[in-house]
């Protein structure tokens, strides 16, 4: 049952064998959508969370329809529709209002027959929580942080345990750890639908601004030398209408703050020992400009567990597999993310402006 907190074991397994037995490290969003894909395939799965619940904050996660193919494939794409709301009618602005550039979303819409959708990360959480419930035959064993994955004994291990994951580091050295980018980003929820969307660009910051659920925009923005909510009010109390509102109507204390960090340079391979495999932001945590976090965990946890659904005996084959699936391609998306940052948070905007006009629109 996910919701129990049980003690683990000496081996750190669940007893009882059906196609395979797997340890998980982390019930975030990589760890649950891995546990649920396991389980489908009939393995004996036990998530070890280091926190003592369920974590159920935070703002919104855009979902891109590969992403969303991927849902469907772990028999979530219900759950996600039924929380989820379109992301539509974005655009890159200058802080003085004027629109820049289309964001491409109607046109990844054209092309994938459905829109990307937004949505919170609780209700995520929730929705993965609650297939496991209905799968049965999951423990997730809250209030235990893994600290040695070289001494489970289970089939496969999988790190699923963000960005300063200990499976990577055992198995990679501390080298393999984040970086810091140098930018501090805030996100938040304000309390009002703007009806406005889309990124506004300036001198070395940012502002963005999402639908996420009836009455409520998801926002976030960077800036450098903020370290205060009256610090992140002030540096874009003159930007256009309704930046300055929506800060002003969302209390700091909901605030989130954090560094941006990336793992550079990034990983040799996913996967370790015939029998560890990395997912999520362990794999290729990226700074969040190209909104792909939420979506390449899922893309990881679907590629990993369908590959090694043929239980234990092929499992180095099907590690192969996913790290064959799946590494280049994540190590594309940080790629593109982090020059995205760049370019967004120039400090002589004047010709990453006049390139963004050139886009299609
Ligand atoms: C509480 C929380 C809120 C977040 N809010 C946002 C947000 O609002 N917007 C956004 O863009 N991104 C947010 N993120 C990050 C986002 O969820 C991830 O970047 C992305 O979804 C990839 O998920 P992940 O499962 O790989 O990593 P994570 O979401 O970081 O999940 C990793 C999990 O592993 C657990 N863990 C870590 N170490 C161990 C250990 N040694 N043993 C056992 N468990 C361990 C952590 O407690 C966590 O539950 C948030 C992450 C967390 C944990």
């Amino acid at each position: 049952m996910s919701g129990e907190s049980e003690t683990v074991d000496g081996t750190g397994t669940s007893s009882g064998r059906e196609a395979g037995t797997a340890v998980v490290a982390g019930a975030g969003i990589a760890g649950l959508a891995t546990a649920i894909g396991l389980r489908r395939a009939g393995w004996t799965v036990t998530v070890l969370e280091r926190r003592a619940a369920p974590e159920r904050y935070g703002t919104a996660f855009g979902i891109h329809p590969t992403a969303q193919t991927a849902l469907d494939r772990l028999g979530l794409g219900d759950a996600l529709r039924a929380r989820a709301v379109p992301y539509r009618h974005a655009r890159i602005r200058r802080p003085d209002g004027t629109v820049l550039a289309v964001l491409p979303l109607e046109r990844i819409e054209r092309r994938a027959g459905r829109p990307e959708l937004l949505i919170a990360r609780p209700h995520l959480i929730d929705a993965l929580l609650a297939e496991l419930d209905r799968l049965g035959g999951t423990r997730i064993a809250y209030g235990q942080p893994l600290t040695d994955p070289g001494a489970l004994d289970a089939d496969l291990v999988v790190g699923a345990d963000g960005i300063n994951s200990v499976v990577r580091t055992a198995y990679f050295g501390s080298r393999s750890g984040p970086r810091p980018i140098g930018t501090v980003a805030w996100i938040g929820i304000a309390g009002f639908a703007t009806g406005l969307y889309g990124e506004t660009w300036g001198e070395g910051r940012f502002f963005g601004m999402t639908p996420v659920e009836p009455s409520r925009t998801n926002w976030y923005a960077t800036v450098p030398a903020a370290t205060t909510a009256r610090g992140v009010r002030d540096a874009f109390a003159d930007w256009h209408d309704p930046i300055p509102r929506v800060l002003a109507a969302t209390d700091p204390e909901t605030w989130i703050r954090y560094e941006m960090r990336h793992l550079h340079p990034a990983l040799p391979r996913f996967v370790a020992d015939g029998r560890v495999a990395l997912v999520g932001d362990a794999a290729h945590a990226m700074t969040p400009n190209l909104g792909q976090g939420a979506c390449t965990a899922l893309l990881d946890a679907e590629a990993l567990t369908r590959a090694v659904a043929a239980g234990p005996d092929g499992l180095p084959g099907a590690l192969r597999a996913y790290d064959a699936e799946r590494r280049r391609s994540a190590r594309r998306v940080a790629f593109g993310s982090r020059n995205l940052h760049r370019f967004m948070t120039a400090r002589r905007p004047a010709l990453r402006d006049a390139l963004l006009r050139m886009l299609p629109g």
